[in-house]
């Protein structure tokens, strides 16, 4: 009974498979199939792969489609940030006059002034004050101007609101809103909703 170990491989020339003995793995050898010598080596996995060609190069453009999209909207919102840090910055640096058309509040058809900290007399309490004008020839209904509580370092802290029921055309609505925290240094405006 022989111990002798039967490899499988694969004829250089035909391809076709082939056995031998573990011993004569390296010598050359006539191929039974197509009588052509051949080295004996063991079958190698084969280098296609597994996935066409085709569905490999798809996929790579599916993905570099997908970036290019990714890296525009990226672009896109961080345009659309410093515009809105750009458009802040203008009403604050209006410093008490009302904003210029820039306002992303005069597409809503309000112009809004600059805001003001105030101390009411006799009492801890503070008021974010500021006007919103009605720009338009309409009256104006469930009015609510939301504020960002800011610190000494521009940072927001917290937020204030106040409400208005009714704003007649081109009427100026002297907002004041209660603001709670102690350390607030300054409140700007964040949006002006209306019910409908
Ligand atoms: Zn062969």
């Amino acid at each position: 009974m022989s111990q002798t170990k039967t490899l499988r491989g694969e004829c250089q020339h035909c391809g076709e498979p082939i056995q031998f003995a573990a011993e004569a793995v390296g010598l050359t050898a006539d191929c039974p199939h197509c009588g052509q010598p051949t080295e004996l080596l063991l079958a190698t996995p084969r280098q296609e792969p597994t996935v066409p060609m085709k569905t490999i190069v798809f996929t790579v453009l599916a993905i570099l489609i997908l970036i290019g999209g990714l890296i525009a909207a990226m672009v896109a919102v961080n345009r659309l940030q410093r515009e809105a840090e750009q458009r802040r910055g203008a009403i604050v640096a209006t410093d008490g006059r009302e904003a210029q058309a820039a306002d992303p509040f005069a597409r809503l058809g309000f112009l809004v002034s600059a805001v003001s900290l105030e101390k009411t007399p006799g009492s801890s309490l503070v008021h974010a004050t500021g006007t919103v004008r009605n720009r338009t020839d309409r009256r104006r209904f469930g009015l609510k101007v939301e504020l960002e509580v800011l610190d000494s370092s521009g940072s927001k802290i917290g937020t204030a609101t106040d409400y208005q029921s009714t704003l007649e055309p081109q009427a100026v609505w002297n907002f004041k809103a209660l603001v709670l925290e102690a350390k607030a240094a300054g409140a700007r405006i964040v949006a002006i909703t209306e019910s409908p």
